[in-house]
């Protein structure tokens, strides 16, 4: 028997954002097409014409592409099984209809059209929640057509997984409860249903699904919060899948590699945000310079920052230990870039009630101007001396060059400062 290629779609409904669920959703849907050489397919299923904005389709494909899951069929690419907008499908609707009719499953009821289930046991087999058994249905017959022409989703998405060829349907849990209409469905049209991986929830911290109030809920806010989305993609691949490694930070192609849709769990995964800061931390970490200002450039210029000095690359670089968000830099970094930082207020205070303070800062300006050699060593040793001449270490007088230089108790050390900032 051969395998056919895997089909696999990601089919949100346009809701004015892209919800890290569904995201999640498409990650896994992505990753099993990548792993087997198969079709990743984005529908959009948005017979709910209020819904039908500009910007809710803009809030799905900005997600997506900015996660870096890049779709073989859909909107604005195109692809044989077209169109990819329910909305624009109804001729296909009619005619399955028609089929359902033909087949003596269908009946009229009050100007709807109605489908005649089975009334048998159905069984779904569940690639993550194995054998799901349910009873033949007591339910009253399902409408499939609505008196003003509108078809119910139900219908439209097992007609849309039909004509598209989807071998395999991976979603949320919440939908397994009505896989068996889809799959009388399949029946009555005469087809196999798709193999199905029904995945867990995702709850936030208190144990609850999340909703859209709760932080962390919209992809949007992550691009807005300063995080890359390496490190999202990452940390959501986590959520309900252990990927069979010694490690849990891996990239794409490792994740790729190893994901296997019967190794996701059933049980609901618990999102954990302080989890997330810190795989950030991480792939922050491992930029390289050039990546780092990139990335960074416009949460600076948001903050007024321009990035164009030569040294802007160093400057970043001299802090991302201590960042886990792109948003916390300019905090970090501003006063290399203006000449009216700011000054801690309380830190001036404390300082200024000690007058040696002022002694021993007149005495570095002093030296320092004799000095030639500005590397961070040379900076170093002047330091050296003129701690010295004044009698106190150098670990006295290095904060107090660096909150002079920053306006800052915290930061990169004060050679790195001067050096970076030039004599
Ligand atoms: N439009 C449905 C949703 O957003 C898709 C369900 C499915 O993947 O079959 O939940």
């Amino acid at each position: 028997m051969s395998t056919l290629p895997v089909r696999v779609r990601f089919a949100p409904s346009p809701t004015g954002y892209l919800h890290v669920g569904g995201a999640r959703t498409a990650l896994f849907n992505w990753l099993y097409a990548r792993n087997r050489g198969g079709k990743f397919i984005l529908r959009i299923e948005d017979t709910d014409e209020a819904r039908n904005t500009p910007e809710a389709m803009a809030a799905i494909f900005d997600g997506l592409r900015w996660l870096g899951l890049d779709w073989d069929e859909g909107p604005e690419i195109g692809g044989e099984r077209g169109p990819y907008f329910q909305s624009q499908r109804k001729s296909i609707y009619d005619d399955y209809l028609a089929r359902l009719t033909a087949a003596g499953r269908t009946y009229e009821d009050g100007g709807a059209v109605r489908f005649k289930f089975s009334r048998q046991p159905i069984n779904v087999p569940d690639l993550v929640c194995g054998d799901v058994q349910f009873a033949a249905t007591e339910e009253p017959d399902m409408t499939v057509r609505r008196p003003d022409g509108s078809y119910i989703f139900h219908f439209c998405n097992v007609v849309d997984d039909i004509e598209m060829g989807i071998t395999h349907v991976i979603r949320g849990e919440d939908h397994l409860s009505n896989t068996w209409k889809h799959t009388d469905l399949f029946h009555a049209f005469g087809k196999h249903p798709p193999r199905y991986a029904h995945i867990p929830l995702i709850l936030n911290p208190s144990g609850s699904k999340m909703s859209k109030r709760d932080e962390g809920a919209a992809v949007s806010s992550y691009i807005q919060d300063g995080y890359l989305p390496d490190a999202v993609f990452n940390y959501l691949c986590l959520l309900g899948w252990t990927p069979r490694a010694e490690k849990e930070k891996l990239d794409r192609a490792a994740l790729i590699t190893l994901f296997e849709v019967s190794d996701v769990h059933s049980a609901n995964a618990r999102f954990d945000m302080e989890k997330l800061k810190w795989f950030n931390a991480q792939y922050l970490r491992e930029m390289s310079p050039d990546e780092l200002l990139a990335a960074a450039t416009p949460f600076l210029k948001t903050a007024g920052i321009s990035t164009d000095a030569s040294f802007a690359a160093a400057a970043l670089q001299s802090v991302k230990e201590k960042v886990s968000l792109l948003t916390e830099f300019p905090g970090w970094v501003h006063f290399f870039f203006r000449e009216d930082f700011p000054f801690e207020a309380d830190a001036v205070t404390k300082l200024k009630s000690k007058p040696e303070n002022k002694v021993l800062l007149e005495a570095a300006a002093a030296h320092f101007s004799t000095f030639a050699d500005w590397s961070e060593h040379g900076i170093h040793k002047a330091i050296e001396e003129v701690a010295a001449l004044q009698s106190v270490k150098p670990g006295v007088l290095m904060p107090l060059l660096r909150f002079a230089l920053s306006g800052q108790t915290r930061g990169p050390g004060v050679t790195t400062i001067a050096n970076l900032a030039g004599k």
